[in-house]
């Protein structure tokens, strides 16, 4: 059991989501767990095995509806506590004729979020496990997917984890070099000590400088449609999108705001946004688009410069974002045929008729994969990212230290940092370790 008292009260809630369907789950978790469910179901099956019972109101003897009971005693269970699920016909009515008779026995309806919070107080999982949990069940994309999924497992859990269990060494190691100057350290345990801190402060860092790659992939990988007025960046991105989510005119100017589709690019989320033309203008709300689409085009992941086929002095205007992270793009070929096949980098398409448009949105699909595949486990949100940087900002001073006393404290503040990220604060991790190290006290 994590900090705070443990909730004795019996929680309930269906899980899976609302409306008709073939079936609905009920959970129940808590003290009252066993009674129940040998009140509703008769009998109390054995653990882990799916029974099948006629459901019935205990007080009215009438029978409310024939499913599966299962019964999973603490603590092998997924909150750590009594759990048991009721597998009923998924109508609204079945569903709250059970409801009614666990509200009837003293049991309560579970907060959002509320068996995930008591299996993380009963060590079932950590917060990142937690936080995985919730991005699982908004996932939309198969790279979203797969993140959330490693991150369940433990895996990035595990790597700050592994951090936690590094410092907490050395900081064991200061603390029994200050605490007990009388055993027999090996004098350069403070210098050890100091190097694998920057050793460790080191790898935090590069951990942080992904790119924001993960935090990217939950959130939707940015692309800004860029380009000169009336190149047809809102028709592409209508042809993209499939539906007339933006409203395109021969006008010059009318996309004053930024329209925003998200599409699914070979698995991962991708957030197009097709921004106004750039061109001097004027008029005080194109300039104001204009102020809004420079700045996504500088924010954005990847860019399209549009620009028509038939006026090849507009694409030099790409060079204004040079790299690989910018896909020069020719439309209107459909205007001018021959100009598909001239040598040059820019894709061509026509966003009148959509060809080359499969071609774009593969090119632009690996480019995003290229990216964003990754091995390693990644760092997926602002609150990680923050606690990992106080982190450093930690260790980073330990150097500087003028007392062991001081060092240990900024370890220590260190420690707590990445405590945060998974939940775990422990001292009592620090004395196991001190006490196994040295066997002092003996
Ligand atoms: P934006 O200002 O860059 O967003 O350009 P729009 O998408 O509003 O397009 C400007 C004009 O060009 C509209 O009249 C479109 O119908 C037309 N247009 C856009 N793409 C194509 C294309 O591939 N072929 C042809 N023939 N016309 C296009």
């Amino acid at each position: 059991m994590r900090a705070g008292a443990a909730p004795s009260d019996t929680i309930f809630a269906p899980a899976t989501a609302a409306g008709r369907a073939a079936i609905a789950i009920l959970r129940v978790s808590g003290p009252d767990c066993a009674r129940a469910v040998s009140t509703v179901a008769g009998k109390l099956p054995p653990p882990r095995v799916a029974q099948r019972g006629r459901f019935i109101d205990p007080t009215t003897g009438e029978p409310l509806d024939d499913g599966l009971v299962l019964w999973f005693p603490a603590p092998r269970s997924a909150t750590g506590e009594d759990v048991a699920e009721f597998h009923v016909h998924g109508s609204r009515a079945v569903l709250t004729a059970i409801m009614e008779v666990l509200r009837h026995l003293g049991l309560r309806l579970a907060e959002p979020g509320e068996f995930t919070r008591r299996a993380f107080l009963n060590g079932k999982l950590d917060l990142v496990q937690a936080e995985a949990i919730a991005d699982l069940a908004a996932a939309e994309t198969e790279a979203q997917r797969r993140q959330a999924l490693r991150q369940l497992d433990g895996e990035l859990g595990g790597v700050y984890r592994g951090w936690s269990q590094r410092l907490t060494r050395i900081l064991a190691h200061l603390e029994a070099a200050i605490d007990f100057p009388d055993e027999d350290l090996p004098p350069e345990i403070e210098d050890r000590s100091l190097g694998e801190t920057e050793g460790l402060a080191g790898e935090i860092e590069r951990h942080l400088a992904d790119g924001h790659r993960g935090e990217r992939l939950r959130d939707g990988i940015m692309v800004a449609i860029i380009g000169p007025p009336n190149a047809g960046k809102s028709s592409l991105l209508n042809r993209i999108a499939r539906r007339d989510a933006v409203i395109t005119s021969p006008i010059a100017g009318t996309t004053r705001d930024i329209v925003e589709v998200a599409v699914d690019l070979q698995g991962y989320p991708v957030v197009l946004a097709d921004t106004a033309g750039l061109r001097d203008s004027d008029d005080v709300v194109e300039q104001e688009g204009l102020r809004r689409a420079l700045r996504r085009a500088e924010e954005a992941e990847i860019r399209l410069f549009v620009f028509d086929v038939r006026c090849p002095d507009q694409a030099s205007g790409t060079a204004a974002w040079p790299g690989p992270d910018t896909i020069s793009v020719a439309n209107k070929i459909d205007l001018a045929p021959a100009y598909r096949y001239l040598p040059n980098t820019a894709l061509p398409v026509s966003a009148l008729t959509g060809e080359g448009v499969d071609a774009l949105l593969s090119a632009l699909g690996q480019r995003v994969a290229q990216t964003y595949r990754t091995e390693a486990p990644v760092l997926t949100r602002a609150r990680h990212r923050e606690a990992l940087e106080d982190a450093v900002l930690s260790l980073r001073r330990v150097r500087d230290a003028v007392l062991p006393e001081l060092r240990a404290e900024d370890l220590r503040l260190a420690l707590r940092s990445l405590g945060h990220i998974t939940g775990t604060v422990d001292v009592e991790d620090l004395l196991d370790v001190i006490f196994h190290d040295f066997c002092i006290g003996k």
